[in-house]
Order: structure tokens, then sequence, then C-alpha cells
């Protein structure tokens, strides 16, 4: 029998008996094994439907995903399966996957390293090539690359930009550009207007949102209109596999911004302090986030003239210890630009460019769910063309909307995965009204 035939015959006896599930899954992974990833999510998805608690089922779901690219959609359920002691070892191990994908090597590191302690068949060459790990359980071997970052440690030296970004290169965004004038500019511009009122200032700013629209860039900008100094620090970065390594490095960042105020002090990835408080196996997660929060709450210390904000992309891996006041007290949901910020950013993108007669409204139109970084390598992209043209031509033409307009379908808006993610916390996790503005926003 070919493969084929035992798709057929397969798909035959599932339709004789629809709610057999083990029979069900059998035909999902065999269409799995055959690469034919959409016949095999909607068989997987319908199990799922039979039987919601089935681990092998939603391993099997997370996987084709994973092969799909959907990887948002494979980590969300990959996540929940983790989370509990017994999660199938293959789901370890697409776990391990997705983190390396996203740059979490460390955390990939472990999570592999428990895959095939629980399963040693699942033992993967190059996957081990690229963690550095060695391929069998045994050993206590380290990802060379976290071992080479905390040997070269010590203090950690965070740099200091001179940001001469303002919030007139922004596009859009007003509603959090208003939040952080009231809250981080104006008590530092009119200090003693807010002691009148007798406002307490300090605390930092959350945002949260897709990805690409704009959050590292309004931070930078807050940095620029206040001509403070900007540090931009990637929590990955700072996380450090050693037990009291990720504690210092973090305490030297502030204290590397308390000797240089004003200052911006932004933290991209914030989400990955959380995350660490869960993975962490010997358990020094704790004390990564509880530092964390001692810091920014400036014990034994001042924090004036430090101005924290901060970003997420997964704001549900957050901890709730983040909100209380004094530390995020605002946190604000970021958006993917509505049309009129669309045409803002827009003109801000082709500002100083040759251009001729461009209709800004009707790219804007063109663009729904463009994120501020699609529209950014929309106007790359047929800058690159107009420089080819004009290296051919001998002579520089300006840029039109029919040119923009070309390289439209080049760039696809990458806003939309983020939601699909988005959407299944909204609806199933909404725990105190987290993410109402999600709702809002999806009109759910
Ligand atoms: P995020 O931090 O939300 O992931 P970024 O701020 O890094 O996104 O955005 C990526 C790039 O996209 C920026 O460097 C900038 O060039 C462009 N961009 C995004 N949003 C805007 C905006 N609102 N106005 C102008 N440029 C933007």
């Amino acid at each position: 029998m070919t493969n084929n035939d035992a798709v057929t015959t397969l798909k035959q006896a599932v339709a004789v008996s629809p709610d057999n599930v083990p029979l069900r899954i059998h035909l999902a992974n065999t269409l799995h094994g055959l690469s034919r990833y959409e016949e095999a999510q909607k068989e997987f998805s319908t199990a799922l439907a039979l039987a919601p608690d089935d681990k092998q089922v939603k391993a099997g779901l997370a996987s084709t995903f994973y092969q799909m690219g959907k990887y948002m959609q494979a980590l969300v359920i990959v996540e929940d399966l983790v989370s509990s002691a017994d999660a199938p070892p293959a789901a370890r191990l697409l776990h391990a996957r997705i983190l390396l994908g996203d740059g979490k090597v460390e955390q990939a590191v472990r999570e592999y390293k428990r895959a095939i302690e629980a399963d040693p068949s699942l033992a993967d060459e190059s996957l081990s090539d690229r963690l550095g790990v060695a391929a069998s359980a045994g050993g206590d071997v380290v990802d060379g690359r976290v071992r080479a970052h905390t040997e070269a440690g010590g203090d950690y030296d965070p740099d200091i930009e001179r940001s001469k970004t303002k919030f007139s290169d922004v596009g859009g965004m007003d509603d959090v550009k208003n939040q952080i004038r009231m809250k981080i500019i104006y008590p530092i511009t009119n200090p003693d207007v807010y002691k009148a009122y007798g406002k307490k200032t300090g605390g930092g700013i959350l945002m949260y949102g897709p990805p690409g629209c704009g959050k590292t860039h309004l931070a930078r900008a807050t940095a620029g209109e206040i001509n403070a100094g900007f540090i931009s620090v990637g929590i990955n970065e700072v996380l450090d596999c050693w037990i009291g390594g990720s504690e210092r490095n973090l305490h030297d960042i502030f204290d590397s911004a308390r000797r240089n105020t004003p200052i911006v002090l932004f933290f991209d990835e914030v989400d990955a302090l959380a995350a660490s408080r869960k993975d962490l196996r010997n358990s020094n997660g704790k004390n990564v986030i509880n530092q964390f929060l001692a810091e920014l709450d400036g014990v034994d210390t001042n924090n004036e003239g430090v101005l924290i904000l901060a970003a997420t992309n997964a704001p549900w891996h957050l901890d709730s210890a983040f909100r209380r006041p004094g530390r995020f007290d605002r946190i604000i949901f970021v958006p993917p630009p509505d049309k009129p910020a669309r045409t803002e950013i827009l003109r801000i993108m082709l500002q100083g460019k040759p251009t001729e007669n461009i209709d800004y409204e009707y790219l804007a139109k063109k663009t729904e769910n463009f994120s501020g970084a699609d529209l950014s390598s929309l106007v790359d992209h047929t800058l690159e063309k107009k420089i080819e043209q004009a290296m051919k031509d001998g002579k520089p033409k300006p840029v039109t909307t029919k040119d923009l307009e070309a390289h439209l379908k080049e760039v696809k808006p990458s806003t939309l995965e983020w939601f699909a993610t988005a959407k299944n916390y909204a609806l199933y996790s909404n725990e105190g009204g987290a993410y109402d503005e999600i709702r809002k926003y999806l009109k759910l």
C-alpha cells in the first residue's frame, strides 16, 4: 500500500467512526509524517475538540503549527503543555526549538536537556550542535555562548546612547505619548507643579503589543525629547545561567543609569524575567525578578532622574508583581498604527527624500494591519529599487505612489499572527481584565 492509499483508507475509517480519537490521531500523525500539514492541522484540531485535554493531540497540533511556520500558535500550545511536570518530551523538544529560534539560547538548552533526559531517543545532533550541548543527556555541559558571555562578564557596562530621535519622528501613538509626557516628562520639566499637588513621581510605563509597532522607537524618542541619555537592555542579554549572575548584571545596569541621570532606561522583552521565574530549574528565577523589582523600587538607593520604560510582545508571561503601584503602574497597549498614523509614519519616512505627489491617504488605506516596521521595509524596498534604477538611467527620479504600491505585495502585514495568539489569551485567560484593551481592539 502506498502512503496515499494509507491516508485514503484512514480517512474512510475516520468517516465511518468520526468520534474515534485514537484513529483520528493516527490519521493526523500519518499526514504530519507526509508533510501534509494543512490536513494534519485539521485532523488534530478536530481531535482536540473531541478530547480537549489530550496531551498527545496538543503536542501533535503544536508540531504541525511549527512546521507550517505558525510559531506563535505553536508556542501557545507548547507553553501550556510544558507548564506541567509530565509534559510529553516531544513538546519540550519543540519548546527548545522555538526558544532557540527566538534567541533564548539558555532556556532552549534547559528545555532540550529535559526532553532528552525523559526520552533519549529524541536526541537531535543538529539541534545539539546549535545549542552547544552534548547530544546525550549526561554531563553538565553548558551552552558555549552563555559560558563565554559569563566568563567575559564581571561588570556589566551598558552603552549609553545620545538619542536624536524626537516625538515628531514617531507617527501616531498619541495616547502613549501623552501618558509618557504626564508621567515621565512633565515631572522632570515641571517638578514644582507635581509637588504642589502632592503627586508622587516615579514608577515606570510598560508597553505591550505586536512587534514592530514603535515601542522601542518611542522609548528612544522619549530620551531625545528631554535630552536624556538612553540605555536599551534586552532582558535576555542580562539573564545569566550562573547563580547570582543575572542579579549582578541588573544591579550594574541600574547603577550605571543612576550615575548618568537624566536617563531613560528601557527594558525590552521584560516578559523573559517572569518566564525565568517559572523556567529556571535551580530556582534562582525568583531572585532575579525580586532583584529587578528592588532596583525598580529604588530600595537603598535613589532612582531620581532614572526614567523607566519597558516593552514586551508577550504580556501573557508577565509577572503580576510588575503591576503594583510605584512599579509599572501604567501598562499600555500599543496597537498597530491606524490609518491616520500610517499616513503620518509614511510621511515621516519619506521626509527629505525625492518624491512626487505621493497619495499618502491612498497608501495608508492599502496598508491595513501593517506595523511601523512593515511600512519601513516597504519604503526601504522602494528606495533601493529607485537607486538601482537611477544607477542604470544615470539620473535619479522621484518616488511616486505607483512605486510604493508596486512593492506592497512584497511586504506582508506582520501583526496578524500576533493577534491570533493574543486573541486566545484575551478570550481564555483575561483574568482581572488584563486584556480588555485587546478585546476592545479585536471587537470581541
Ligand atoms: P517594537 O519595539 O514595538 O517591536 P520598534 O520600535 O523597534 O518596534 O519599530 C521598528 C522600526 O519600525 C523602528 O525602528 C521604526 O523605524 C519603525 N517604526 C515603528 N513604529 C513607528 C512609528 N510609530 N513611527 C515611525 N516609525 C516607526
